[in-house]
């Protein structure tokens, strides 16, 4: 199975994409932990990356396409997986397609998690991240069990800088005319479900499930 979550910056994409990976067993590959990845290790590719997500914009399709299409190209991919993050824009979500349709493949599911931007601001600023294991909390919804310790790996959990108010104001300007297009390029294909973001997370992820196995 092959899926695509899409939605807003801190809709729960991550959250959702992560609990649908395990229960199908399935990798789940997020574009921006690659970067951060990078980031972290100081590599080229993280450099470059870096000074674009710091102003909360899209990172060049040049640059994020190849990655993508190298690690759905990995042996762990050929069951399936569940991408978050990408596509972001629809050329990026051309290429895959083409990718795709050369393997006589395609996407299966393009799962839009939809939560009014009024919310996101709130939930972003609750966000707490590990950049070590990928793993996201919530100050409120999603506390770890030690505060700011994580709870997979025991790592510190930080504030992402492109987390704060202002860069997420630009995030879901650049959503709303780059990324918000693919919701009717994926309903043209016929494969796009709509789940309402602002439940309960395991609500979420039941809706979520009901579609996938409908
Ligand atoms: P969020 O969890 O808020 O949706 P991500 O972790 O997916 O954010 O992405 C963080 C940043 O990484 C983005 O704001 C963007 O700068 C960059 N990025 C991630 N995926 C892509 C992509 N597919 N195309 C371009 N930039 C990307
Ligand atoms: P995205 O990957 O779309 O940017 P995340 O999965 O990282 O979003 O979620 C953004 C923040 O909101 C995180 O702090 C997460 O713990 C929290 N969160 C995710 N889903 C829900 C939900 N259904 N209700 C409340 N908070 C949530
Ligand atoms: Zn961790």
């Amino acid at each position: 199975m092959k899926i695509i979550m899409l939605g807003a910056p801190g809709a729960g994409k991550g959250t959702q994409a992560k609990m649908i990976a395990d229960k199908y067993d399935i990798p789940h590959i997020s574009t921006g932990d690659i970067f951060r990845a990078n980031i972290k290790n100081g590599t080229a590719l993280g450099m470059e990356a870096k000074g674009y997500m710091d102003q909360g914009k899209l990172v060049p399709d040049e640059l994020t396409v190849k990655i993508l299409l190298d690690r759905v190209a990995k042996d762990d991919c050929k069951h399936g997986y569940v991408l978050d993050g990408f596509p972001r824009t629809i050329p990026q979500a051309e290429v895959l397609d083409k990718a795709l349709t050369e393997l006589n493949d395609k996407i299966d599911y393009a799962i839009n998690v939809d939560v009014p931007d009024e919310n996101i601001i709130r939930r972003m600023s609750g966000r707490r991240a590990c950049l070590n294991c990928g793993a996201t909390y919530h100050i409120a919804h999603v506390p770890p069990k030690t505060e700011g310790i994580c709870d997979r790996c025991g790592n510190e959990l930080i504030l992402r800088d492109d987390d704060k108010e202002e860069t997420v104001k630009n995030r879901l300007t650049v959503y709303h005319e780059q990324t918000q297009p693919l919701i009717d390029f994926y309903t043209a294909k016929g494969v796009l479900k709509d789940v309402d973001g602002t439940q309960d997370m395991q609500v979420v992820f039941d809706n979520i499930i009901a579609c996938l196995e409908k």
